[in-house]
């Protein structure tokens, strides 16, 4: 059972998390599978075999920092929404 301590902890998270944008660098990104297997309905492999965030609302059903925590290249991050920056979606 959650504490109430817990709750408000994982509420804060995900309040941060949606000031910032989750992104897969896909350039060193070597398709092992980790964070599409731990948050499928986050990550999603492209056309090249590469993770892309198809849907990142979707991270308030998971926990996306256990995909961050895990990926072997540590490639997943969360980035400040201001920036320009691709997220690797399929072209
Ligand atoms: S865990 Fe990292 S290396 Fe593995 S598919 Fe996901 S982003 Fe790529």
């Amino acid at each position: 059972m959650r504490s109430k301590e817990d709750s408000n902890r994982k509420k804060e998270q995900n309040m941060d998390q949606k000031q910032k944008k989750l992104t897969v660098d896909q350039e060193n990104c070597i398709g092992c599978g980790t964070c599409i297997a731990l948050c499928p309905d986050v990550f999603a492999f492209n056309k090249d075999g590469k993770s892309y965030v198809k849907d990142q609302e979707a991270c308030e059903n998971c926990d996306c920092q256990s995909a961050i925590d895990s990926c072997p290249v540590g490639v997943i991050h969360w980035d400040d929404k201001t920036k320009k920056e691709q997220n690797g979606q399929p072209q």
